[in-house]
């Protein structure tokens, strides 16, 4: 059993939170994780590594980004909540903490070439970004759904000069397209490191990833510290692999708060999910009684991911963790919320956890309680959506 002051430290020699984690990849892989673990620990222990990351978070990210106590809110909802503005970030999300980190990396071990799955775009984006910043080569795996369904996204990849693969097979979204870069990343892992997209695959990416996003939970520890002079009662973070969460909770995770995570009602993997091996990694997937993976879906193309990183699944069953659920009306309505009370149009996922907080806000949130909330990214790229649902 793990004891709470275990969490969120290193995974085991193999990979493994408790019972999940892990490395479960084709035998021509494991010297690739295994480079990349060294690379990593190497660069994460090297100050000169650390200082030119934090130098390029903030003088291209835009770091460190405001936590912002929202006052007309607060009052509408009689709790403290405060908001770590992550919408702020450059390219708009909390994603390019992770890139810029792995991008960085990749120039560390030689290789000049990047690969990435993207679902909604948003993962693939970023990752054109930094590969731009860096001038390597890029090649993005997505679903042909999604290409479809996210052409503006496919383009300003193309701006960044990635290129974008459209996949057929499966269900033709984003776990697909994660199997095809995985598979693109056998054939070419002499030059090419992939750039996975959230705290989920083979060890040791779920662990590299929540540290290159702790930044965002290291960050707000101080800035509540500063404005509340304590820490926040409740932590809350949207999850659809997890990364924002998991840095979120990394720098709280040693503190009296509440962690919640909020998850689409239609891709709850914690709640409904159940244990399996996929993408490398075990954790808990929604699957079919044959064990097929089902598609997630929901409003917010980010959340839809079928499974959970393994460090979700044990911060759930260890408890030190909640788990909860947030469905589209919902959603939608904090969606306006926010952007009528605090001037803050988010993005959809982080408006599943503003979802939970407005409908626990006195209830299983005690009145007056403090409330920090992750918001991951802006609202942007949902605008068209939320226009076409509100006809
Ligand atoms: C991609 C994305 C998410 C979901 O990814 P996590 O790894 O769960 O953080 C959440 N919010 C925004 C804004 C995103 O772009």
């Amino acid at each position: 059993m793990t004891t709470l002051g275990e969490l969120m430290r290193e995974p085991s020699a193999s990979g493994r939170f408790g019972e999940y984690g892990g490395r479960f990849v084709p035998e021509s892989l494991v010297p690739a994780c295994e480079e990349l673990d060294r690379a990593f620990r190497s660069a994460w222990s090297d100050p000169s590594f650390r200082s030119e990351l934090d130098h390029l978070l903030r003088s291209y990210g835009g770091r460190p980004t405001p936590v912002t106590e929202c006052r007309r809110l607060s009052e509408r909802l009689g709790v403290r909540l405060l908001l770590k503005r992550e919408d702020l970030n450059h390219t708009g999300s909390h994603k390019l903490n992770n890139v810029i980190g792995q991008a960085l990396l990749a120039r560390r071990m030689g290789k000049r070439r990047l690969v990435a799955e993207t679902g909604a775009g948003q993962h693939g984006v970023a990752t054109a970004t930094a590969a731009a910043l860096f001038g390597m080569e890029c090649d993005v795996y997505m679903g042909a759904v999604d290409v479809e369904r996210q052409e503006l996204n496919v383009f300003r990849m193309e701006l960044l000069g990635a290129s974008v693969h459209p996949v057929q097979s499966g269900s033709r979204t984003l776990k697909d397209a994660i199997n095809e870069a995985l598979r693109n990343w056998v054939a070419t892992v002499e030059t090419t490191h992939y750039c996975i997209g959230s705290v989920m695959g083979p060890h040791p990416y779920p662990y590299i990833v929540r540290e290159l996003q702790r930044v965002v939970g290291d960050e707000a520890r101080r800035q509540c510290r500063e404005i509340l002079k304590s820490d926040p009662d409740i932590v809350v973070a949207c999850v659809g692999g997890g990364s924002n969460a998991a840095g979120t909770f990394a720098g709280f995770v040693d503190s009296g708060a509440r962690l919640v995570g909020v998850e689409a009602a239609g891709g709850a993997a914690v709640q409904h999910g159940v244990p399996g091996i996929v993408h490398g990694m075990r954790s808990k997937f929604l699957q079919d009684e044959d064990g097929q993976i089902l598609e997630a879906e929901s409003i917010s193309a980010g959340l839809d991911y079928p499974g959970i990183g393994p460090e979700h699944a044990q911060l759930a069953d260890a408890g030190r963790a909640e788990y909860m659920e947030a469905n589209d009306d919902e959603v939608l309505a904090a969606f306006r919320l926010l952007a009528e009370t605090e001037g803050i149009i988010p993005a959809l996922e982080p408006a599943h956890g503003l979802a939970w907080i407005v409908r626990e806000a006195g209830k299983s949130i005690p009145k007056g309680s403090a409330v920090l909330l992750t918001l991951s990214g802006r609202g942007d790229k949902d605008v068209a959506l939320v226009r076409e649902r509100s006809r």
